[in-house]
């Protein structure tokens, strides 16, 4: 792998690729840890055109983002386990990241999510410090509870109370006031103070002297450039695009580098393997009363903006839990999961089921060196027969709190997948006709103690000096809800370990 001597050269000290969740809190707490004598840092993250303002604000609007210039509008390939489908998988791109276009519920790693944690480290991290440092990163995201509830919620709330057979709750949101909050502001301060500058470009591949990583070669509609380190390259650009970053720069499978033309410089089997998601099953009620506005009325638009609260300050996923023995987690939103926000004459409620430990497990691709040619996705869900049998059973648990509690009096049928599909093979096929990402692809590269993990409990890129990964695409195993909090918690760890290098 050359370095390029001919292409446009800049210089810094420390290089973030991709200012997401995990980018912009590892950026910004690196900032924290040093000061502008000691060492500049450059986060990179490609250039994009803004969504419509009032959607990046309004918590009710975040599916507008998707399919939006914030998104990176990627797709599944074809599966004959989802009906011959492929399925959109939206990325975040922009300041940001995938936080600017999340449903923003912040959902901390469980027990047993820590537990993963300190075994993928080998037993030097600890649960009672990760709980300690998840405390600390709090005061920089600072969750706040919903400021404002549909019917829906309020009623899983009180059914959930009546079986008691599982840990239902409110989500805390990334938010500020009933306001959408994104990530990139932790990055204001130190930008401010010229510890910090964001260039605007796209990364394309690690330059290497050796084993030292010395910088990134980055492209844009003008052609290359280098951004050459002194102290050492992050990469955060998450559990798509870190994959294959590594594999232009010949790090990851032999047999896929040599296909697509790349030298291998380290091989690496675990790049790419490992891909895990949720897939949610919507099983959509009609209900009696609470229609969720798809457009806004004029009052609802004055007491968001006066007061932050209202149907315009709901994420539509307001609440929900892992129930089963933490096997499922269930989702409640106020709305037709399929079709909204198109209008409709009636009110609905969706609870959709996930399977939160999925044993299948997937793998992206490079299809070829050229970084504009996105990584084929292959998610193989329900590939383990597991997998679907735990979504059927939360099907029928969700059928069951609904048959005897309260909510019985209140939803008026069942529409997806519909009352007369009632055996587990009946469930199947609706699972693969309406499955749908629940947007938390993680594991393509691999964190652990074993030689053959691509990442080290320190986040170093395993054979090589300088270089250090952490986002999504680190986690041995997903988390057992939704994922941000752990990756932010990961990057504030990881800045941790940076800040000794720091010195
Ligand atoms: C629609 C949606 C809804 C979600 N809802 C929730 C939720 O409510 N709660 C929750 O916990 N999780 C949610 N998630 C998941 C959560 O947002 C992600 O798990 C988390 O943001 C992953 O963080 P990351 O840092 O790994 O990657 P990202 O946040 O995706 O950041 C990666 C960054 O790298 C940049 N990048 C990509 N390629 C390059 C390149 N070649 N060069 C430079 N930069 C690059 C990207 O543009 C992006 O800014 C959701 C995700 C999506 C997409």
């Amino acid at each position: 792998m050359s370095s390029g001597a001919d292409v446009p050269m800049s210089k810094t000290d420390w290089i973030v690729v991709g200012a997401g969740s995990a980018g912009c809190m590892v950026a910004a707490q690196l900032a924290h840890a040093t000061d502008s004598r000691r060492g500049l840092i450059t986060v990179v993250e490609p250039p994009g055109a803004t969504a419509r303002q009032i959607d990046r604000e309004r918590p009710a609007n975040w599916l507008n983002l998707l399919g939006s210039s914030e998104d990176w509008n990627l797709s599944t390939q074809e599966s004959h386990q989802l009906a011959n489908r492929t399925i959109r998988w939206p990325r975040g791109r922009g300041l940001g990241g995938s936080s600017r276009i999340n449903a923003m519920i912040w959902f901390p790693p469980t027990r047993k999510d820590l537990q993963m944690l300190v075994t993928a480290s080998g037993g030097s991290w600890s649960i009672s410090k990760l709980q300690q440092d998840l405390k600390d990163l709090t005061q920089w995201t600072r969750p706040e509870p919903p400021t404002w509830q549909s019917e829906s919620s309020q009623r899983f709330l009180q059914a959930t109370n009546q079986l008691d057979e599982g840990k239902a709750g409110s989500y805390m949101r990334l938010n500020r006031s009933g306001r959408r909050w994104n990530p990139a502001e932790l990055l204001n301060a130190a930008q401010s103070d010229g510890t910090l500058e964001v260039q605007r470009a796209t990364v394309n591949r690690l330059l290497c002297e050796g084993d030292r990583i010395i910088g990134v070669e980055t492209w844009d509609d003008h052609g290359k450039n280098r951004i050459m380190a002194n102290r050492g390259v992050i990469i955060c650009a998450g559990a798509i695009a870190t994959p294959g970053i590594l594999m232009r720069s010949g790090i990851g499978p032999r047999e896929q580098l040599q296909r697509a033309g790349i030298e291998v410089r380290l091989e690496s089997e675990q790049v790419g393997r490992g891909l895990q998601d949720h897939l949610i099953m919507p099983v959509i009620f009609q209900v009696k009363s609470d229609r969720f506005p798809s457009h806004s009325s004029v009052q609802d638009i004055a007491r968001w903006q006066t007061m932050g609260t209202g149907p315009l300050a709901s994420n539509l996923a307001e609440c929900g839990g892992l129930f089963l023995d933490d096997s499922i987690q269930i989702h409640v939103t106020p709305t037709h999961y399929l079709t909204y926000p198109k209008t409709t004459d009636h009110a609905f409620m969706t609870l959709g089921v996930n399977a939160s430990q999925p044993q299948s497990t997937g793998m992206l691709r490079l299809q070829s060196s050229d970084p504009r040619v996105p990584l084929s996705i292959h998610p193989h869900y329900l590939e383990e027969a597991c997998d679907r049998d735990v979504t059927v059973q939360g099907m029928r648990f969700v059928r069951r709190l609904v048959k005897e509690t309260n909510l019985s009096q209140w939803v008026v049928s069942e529409s997806i997948p519909g009352k007369k599909r009632g055996t587990a093979q009946d469930l199947e096929k609706a699972i693969c006709r309406y499955s749908q990402t629940l947007y938390h692809p993680a594991g393509t590269s691999l964190m652990g103690t074993m030689s053959s993990s691509v990442v080290t409990p320190e986040f170093r890129l395993r054979g090589f000096q300088q270089g250090w990964v952490v986002d999504a695409s680190v986690l041995p195993r997903l988390t057992h809800g939704n994922p941000n909090a752990t990756v932010m918690l990961l990057a504030y760890k990881a800045a941790k370990e940076l800040s000794k290098v720091v010195g």
